[in-house]
């Protein structure tokens, strides 16, 4: 009876949770309370059928064994902060139930007191040493989903989202319809400054361009790496104004900073005067095209073309400019 009512608990507390997941904007919190929870009535259940009578003696046995199946599944998330939440509370919790076992046995109960042989200390040593050797492996698989989540959702030149990732949260912000506006963002020339100054410097001057647009945004909007030298931000969360004065903050920004390199006169003109520093400076533009939700189309892909053809716009115009419509 306390196990199908457990049960029905456990799956009612799930459904919850799921539905709770997605509401929220942080769902790591909740699946780390999740594992908390989890191992957390592990060791209440254990708790119980200790104590309880007309109970098989081995069921406490079986109960353990949840622990390391809670474990090896948080082991399977990309956060090793469920890997560490599970793992010390099911050895907290696990030690907790011993020391009750204990309590309960010297107090009279009978149950308490046939398991309590089962319930010695080398056996217990071993079985807390068991779930900490799951933790472990557990943290470490979870470190490596983390790992590989990272390399597929992010661009590994400049660690911004790439096109994929965003395309994703994309569809994703269309059905939740919020007020979108979105820029399309391209480096001038990039070709050009690649061909003078090779390409080991386009990448530092990508690296810098992203960093320099991933500063002048929240962190809950999203900035990518579209394309080669294309990046893309979508941004729910500002008054228009105001995403439109961080667009042209951000032009001026580029247009008017100097990126420094320095490196050897034999690096930069191929003579024989190795050793004799020289500072290589490098100026850029970008152009940016922006269109809004529901102003410029329907959907979030309505929205990003139109962005992507005021960027043609803009470079047409001259580059190094802003093209924003009417709206
Ligand atoms: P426009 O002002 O019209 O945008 O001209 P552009 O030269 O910037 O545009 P174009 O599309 O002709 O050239 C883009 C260049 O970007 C070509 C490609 O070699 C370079 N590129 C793309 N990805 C990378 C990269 O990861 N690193 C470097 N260094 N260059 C890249
Ligand atoms: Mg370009
Ligand atoms: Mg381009």
């Amino acid at each position: 009876m306390q196990c199908l009512a457990a049960g029905a608990f456990a799956i009612a507390y799930s459904v919850a949770s799921e539905a709770l997941e997605r509401r929220v904007r942080n769902g790591y919190a909740v699946q780390i309370g999740n594992a908390i929870f989890y191992a957390a009535m592990i060791s209440v259940m254990l708790a119980a059928f200790i104590t309880t009578e007309h109970v098989r003696l081995h069921l406490h046995s079986i109960l353990f064994f949840l622990y390391l199946l809670l474990i090896g599944a948080v082991g399977l998330s990309d956060d090793p902060r469920q890997a560490v939440a599970a793992g010390s509370v099911s050895i907290i919790g696990y030690c907790g139930v011993v020391l009750f076992a204990h309590q309960a046995a010297t107090s009279g109960n009978p149950t308490a007191a046939r398991l309590l042989p089962e319930l010695d200390w080398v056996g217990n040593g071993i079985k807390i040493t068991m779930l900490a050797g799951a933790s472990v492996v557990a943290v470490a698989s979870a470190e490596r989903g983390r790992a590989l989540r990272r390399l597929s959702l992010r661009d590994g030149l400049t660690g911004l989202l790439n096109r994929r990732a965003f395309d994703d949260c994309l569809a994703r912000l269309g059905k939740s319809g919020e007020e979108l506006t979105i820029a399309m963002i391209d480096i001038d020339h990039f070709k050009r400054l690649n061909d003078e100054h090779g390409h080991a410097i386009g990448d530092t001057v990508l690296r810098w361009v992203a960093s320099r647009i991933e500063r002048s945004f929240r962190t809950g909007d999203l900035v990518a790496r579209y394309g080669g030298e294309e990046f893309v931000v979508a941004l729910t969360s500002t008054a228009d104004a105001r995403i439109d004065a961080r667009l042209e903050v951000l032009r001026a920004h580029i247009a008017t900073s100097v990126m420094r390199d320095r490196r050897s006169e034999h690096d930069l003109r191929g003579v024989e005067n190795a050793g004799q520093e020289a500072e290589l400076q490098i100026k850029t533009t970008i152009s940016i095209g922006r269109a809004r939700l529901p102003a410029d189309g329907e959907t979030p892909e309505q929205v990003l073309r139109r962005a992507d053809q005021r960027l043609y716009e803009a470079k047409a115009a001259g580059r190094n400019r802003v093209v924003r419509g009417e709206h």
